[in-house]
């Protein structure tokens, strides 16, 4: 009998969509990213059995970026409940590329729109609670060794050191959310905790297992165990609907219609509700900043399995 999700359907998505990876263009404002290779591409989907089907570079690691917003913010409202998150950032998305500064000041009170954007996910990281920085990255770290059964999550150094060396649009972010008294405590450390989390190694594979956790509602869909409340999970799926593309977030909602995260090394997460996790990862990126051929492995993926949850 054919699988309700089959290989080569994947493989078939995988084929159309690798016709674009020459089609974007690799980041290269953190300079260690610009020396990905823009040809790669990899998806890998998993199941609430712990299936797990893969198509190309699923095992290569690359750096969570715009991704690690989701489980910082899993983090700060673990530890300090949604009244406090969100009397220090908003929930509606702002139409604007993530690393804007505009709305910033335009907007009164002067805190971020979202923690998806980069203004948002720094006012997030200065609410995660720890003696240091080692103590608040760890918290993170924990989580995601958790949710991808792999203890050695860590952070790439060389990417964590490129994006501190060249971070001055978002260290000017940060500031300016210093002054309007929404990041308190030390901005520097701040700073150093959210590059950190950016520079988180995954690969697809770990990805669509964090992204089944996230369709089973914070539940490890393997052993059952519990890592998140569910409403937590139900906030950063609505978050990922509305805000997790950046200013393409509406295009892709009605294009593919799955709730999903991307970041600037190529990754993108997507999940579906009780259904699978999807990792994938090419690392040439479109003008908004998402994977472009990740983009169109979706749109296909979501056609043949209809997965669009609206
Ligand atoms: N670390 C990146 C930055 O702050 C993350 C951005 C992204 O993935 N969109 O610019």
């Amino acid at each position: 009998m054919k699988q309700p999700y089959d290989l080569e359907q994947l493989q078939a998505a995988w084929q159309a969509a690798a016709a674009y990876t020459d089609k974007g263009n690799v980041a290269t404002y953190i300079p260690e990213l610009a020396k990905q290779d823009p040809r790669q591409l990899g998806v890998s989907v998993f199941l609430p059995d712990g299936t797990v089907i893969s198509v190309g570079e699923a095992d290569v690691c690359f750096t969570l970026q715009s991704i690690s917003k989701i489980f910082s913010l899993i983090v700060a409202l673990c530890q300090n409940g949604p009244d406090y998150v969100f009397e220090r950032v908003g929930k509606e998305p702002t139409g604007d590329p993530f690393n804007s500064i505009i709305k910033l000041e335009t907007i009164k009170p002067h805190k971020p729109l979202n923690p998806m954007i980069n203004a948002g996910a720094i006012a997030v990281a200065g609410m995660i609670q720890g003696r240091d920085v080692e103590e608040r990255i760890t918290c993170i770290l924990d989580l995601l060794r958790k949710m991808t059964g792999n203890p050695d999550i860590r952070v790439n150094e060389d990417v964590y050191e490129s994006e501190k060396r060249t971070a001055d649009r978002n260290r000017a972010l940060a500031w300016f959310l210093k002054d309007s008294g929404v990041l308190v405590g030390d901005v520097e450390e701040t700073l150093d905790l959210y590059f950190r989390h950016c520079a988180i190694e995954v690969t697809a594979k770990e990805v669509a297992r964090m992204g089944m956790v996230l369709a089973a509602d914070g539940v490890d869909p393997l052993s059952k165990e519990r890592f998140f409340p569910a409403d937590v999970a139900r906030i950063c799926k609505t978050f990922m609907v509305t805000c997790g593309m950046y200013n393409a977030s509406g295009e892709f909602a009605i294009d593919v219609g799955i709730p999903a995260k991307s970041g600037v090394a190529g990754g993108i997460l997507a999940t579906v509700p009780q259904r699978m996790g999807i990792g994938v990862f090419s690392p040439a990126l479109d003008d908004k900043g998402n994977s472009l051929a990740g983009v169109k492995l979706l749109e296909q993926l979501s056609r043949a399995w209809n997965l669009g949850i609206f």
